[in-house]
């Protein structure tokens, strides 16, 4: 089977398009589709220096060496921050390939661990809350975003860059729309323009088994232990199904992904609600006190 740009022998078909590629033309293939999500949402604009989010997995690690290639050629800078959660054994050894890889490339790499920033670590976390309903990326997902947050503006950074594809959008439309938090979907529109610190998604329309070819053919090192808790909410069944459902309908992921896009836009247009200042951290929130500080307080009351 001939490869439809060259001469070589094909390695990879896309299902939902035909297309059939060898190895260097499809990885030439997603750095491509990556520039052309950059241009198309005015990602990254000339002097900026971008936070690369790096947890040590395929797609972080994949952003961080295509993103690099692109900054040696363009005008911005990039830097690698890694969210250290304190899950013993899992992000240690994420972070020993973290630091190795960043060190081939030559890209400036820092740590902040939730410890540091909130005297928690995400296990003494978990252990301090109310009951179990509350999920533990849920509660991880927030101190996460919080300490992204934080770790850019320490770095001087314009703007975060993050790994996720298109699968871990539909998964949290899915999730949103399953727990009838339709706010969070109006936070789904790539554009982030308005935003002062703006959040990123290069990777938003690659399918995630893509990335998994790309950081395979380019020898990518990346951690593939999941972390412990990752099967205890909803999110792996929700995977599970979205690809049982592409199996049988190829595409179908792409045409629920152009839905996505429509429906975050309108949502986002009626989400107009007035912005606040948090009275603990002075971050922007809806109400008195932000959801981060809202649940950290939570927690440490139930310290003894
Ligand atoms: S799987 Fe959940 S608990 Fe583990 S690092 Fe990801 S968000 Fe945190
Ligand atoms: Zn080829
Ligand atoms: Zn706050």
């Amino acid at each position: 089977m001939k490869c439809d740009k060259c001469e070589n022998q094909a390695a990879y078909t896309r299902k939902y398009s035909g297309q059939k590629l060898c190895s260097q033309c499809f990885s030439n293939s997603i750095v491509r589709k990556t520039a052309k999500t950059i241009s198309k949402y005015n990602m990254i604009k000339h002097d900026e220096l971008v936070a690369v989010a790096v947890s040590g997995g395929k797609d972080s690690l994949a952003l961080l060496k295509i993103i690099n290639e692109m900054a040696l050629t363009h005008n911005f800078r990039i830097k690698a921050i890694t969210i250290d959660e304190g899950i013993p054994g899992y992000r240690d050894e994420a972070l020993e390939i973290v630091e190795k890889f960043c060190e081939e490339l030559n890209v400036e790499h820092k740590v902040y661990a939730y410890k540091d920033l909130f005297e928690l670590t995400l296990d003494e976390a978990l252990d301090l809350r109310e009951n179990k309903k509350t999920s533990s990326c849920s509660i991880c997902g927030t101190l996460r975003r919080r300490a992204i947050d934080f770790a850019a503006k320490d770095i001087g950074a314009n703007v975060i860059a993050t790994g996720h594809n298109l699968d871990d959008t539909l998964q949290t439309f899915v999730i949103n729309m399953l727990s009838g938090d339709t706010t969070k979907i109006g936070w789904m529109d790539p554009d982030t323009s308005a935003n002062s610190l703006r959040k990123i998604k290069p990777f938003c329309e690659i399918y995630e088994s893509e990335i998994v070819f790309y950081a395979f053919t380019n020898d990518i090192p990346f951690q593939s232990e999941p972390c412990p808790h990752m099967g205890e909410g909803i999110r792996t069944e929700i995977r599970e199904f979205l690809n049982s459902l592409e199996n049988q309908h190829s595409g179908i992921k792409n045409n629920l992904y152009q839905s996505i896009l429509k429906v975050s836009q309108i949502v986002k247009k009626s989400n107009n609600k007035e912005k606040m200042i948090c009275k603990k951290c002075g971050n922007g929130c809806t109400g008195d006190v932000c959801a981060v500080c809202n649940m950290v307080l939570k927690l440490k009351a139930n310290q003894t």
